[in-house]
């Protein structure tokens, strides 16, 4: 029976150890916490379609998110996304959602070992071969790397892998959330749902701050690049500014954490390794978003080694090729819209949300990766069109055409494994998200 070692209890590692042991294989994971303190002591959004389309319960006390805006810097004019309630994604409480992932993996028979720290991988000359925990070897045929966005194992692989160690720093979003409380004698906004501020005081910034009930809010910056104590404290205390109501006990949360807000990694495979969920990049870069995508992706990986019946590298890039064709094509669009709007002149970004170039919908669509709002065709011609009318937009114009460009390079992925033209195809498309 061939061996799986899983490095995290991430969302993706955990779909795939599910799959991987119903399909019979010997699947271990390796996690540094205990089951209660899995993921994030939080609420969340995920995406609503995921649970059915994976046969995930939706975990207990989820609910239904209220409406959502986009503000533009320098402006009060937002972007609303005003969805029916049926189209509107699931908030869950992460640790729930987390330990509900752990035990189907149990129940289907994987093992999981909490409280056990991966120190590092172990090597042959041609690929990787197992890892040490705890100062143990366990040898394996396929690890796993489901350890987060700065993993040190994706980071130790040798160059000659192809794989990106470190993602750069404008990739990385770095953030602080919590509970805070809330102060009853300050008067809360008539309007309220989710309110995003992008480029928050003109920095390379998101923030929020959103009523979650009579006593308690929930307040978020993010900041792509680093965060230094000094920024933070600014950006915090105009946060407080905009929000009086936001009181100043944290209730829960208050750590700093970083997302990851790029293209999937160009090469998330090698002979015996294969990243999935924030090891290999998977959130939707801009709003970063990553926990259905993890779960496609650890759902995609397993079934394609069922599929197979082994773990060769020709059956683990058919799980990339599935990933970027479904998944992570889309995402090389969002991610150069992204860095168009981190790196905008700020008058430009105010005209394009108060011009009405671009819907409500449209926007939040592109944003959220949903491109069923918006198709790149028609993105363009809207930003041609205001190209000329303008003579603004060279920038947004220039970010949507790579980013259209990057998308159909992406889809073109080779379908099988062939050394010579993954690595082909990888420089293309690396070249086309520089
Ligand atoms: C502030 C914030 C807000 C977010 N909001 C949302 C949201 O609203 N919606 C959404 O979909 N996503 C959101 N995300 C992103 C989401 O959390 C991730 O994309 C998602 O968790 C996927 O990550 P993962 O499962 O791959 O890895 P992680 O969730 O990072 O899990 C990695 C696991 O590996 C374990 N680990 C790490 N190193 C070792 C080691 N050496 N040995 C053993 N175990 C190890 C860790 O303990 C952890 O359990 C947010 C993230 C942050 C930080």
């Amino acid at each position: 029976m061939k061996k799986i070692v899983v490095i995290g209890a991430g969302h993706g590692g955990m779909q795939a150890a599910k799959v991987l042991a119903q399909g019979g294989f010997d699947v271990t994971v390796f996690e540094k916490s205990d089951i209660d303190h899995l993921s994030r002591d939080r609420w969340d959004t995920i995406e609503t379609a995921v649970f059915d389309e994976l046969d995930i319960p939706v975990p207990e006390g989820t609910f239904k998110d209220g409406c959502c805006s986009f503000v533009a810097p320098c402006s009060d004019k937002e972007l609303v996304l005003d969805l029916p309630e049926e189209k509107r994604d699931w908030t869950a409480d992460r640790r729930v959602l987390a330990a509900q992932l752990a035990n189907a993996a149990i129940d289907a028979g994987a093992k999981f070992l909490f409280g056990k720290t991966v120190e590092k991988l172990i090597f042959d000359n041609t690929g990787v071969r197992g890892i040490v925990a705890d100062g143990e070897e366990i040898y394996a045929d396929l690890v796993i790397d489901a350890s987060g966005v700065f993993s040190p194992f994706r980071a130790s692989l040798p160059g000659r892998f192809g794989i990106e160690k470190q993602p750069d720093d404008d990739d990385v979003f770095y953030t602080w959330d919590a509970y805070m409380t809330s102060d009853p004698e300050e008067e809360y906004p008539e309007y309220y749902g989710f309110r995003m501020h992008l480029k928050y005081k003109g920095e390379k910034c998101v923030a929020w701050c959103v009523e979650e009930s009579e006593d308690k809010c929930a307040a978020f910056i993010g900041k792509a690049g680093g965060m230094s104590k000094e920024e933070f404290d600014s950006l915090f205390a105009q946060l407080k500014k905009d929000y009086p109501f936001m009181g100043d006990e944290i209730l829960r949360g208050g750590e700093f954490q970083n997302i990851p807000i790029r293209y999937p990694l160009s090469r998330m495979v090698a002979d015996g390794y294969v990243a999935v969920g924030d090891s290999a990049f998977m959130t939707i870069p801009l709003i970063g978003c990553g926990v259905a995508n993890s779960l496609r992706a650890g759902q995609i990986l397993g079934e394609k080694i069922v599929e197979a019946g082994d773990v060769s590298l020709d059956t683990l890039w058919k799980y990339q090729v599935e990933y970027y064709q479904k998944i992570g094509a889309p995402c090389c669009l969002i991610d150069c819209i992204k860095r168009f709007l981190l790196n905008a002149d700020n008058d430009e970004l105010k005209y394009l949300f108060e011009s009405d170039i671009i819907t409500n919908k449209e926007l939040s669509g592109i944003l959220n990766g949903r491109f069923t709002f918006v198709s790149a065709s028609k993105l363009i011609n809207k930003i041609k069109s205001a190209h000329k009318i303008r003579g603004l937009f060279g920038g947004l114009f220039k970010a949507a055409l790579n980013g259209v460009n990057a998308m159909r390079i992406a889809v073109s992925i080779p379908k099988e494994y062939n050394p010579l033209k993954v690595r082909q195809w990888q420089t293309k498309l690396e070249n086309a998200m520089k």
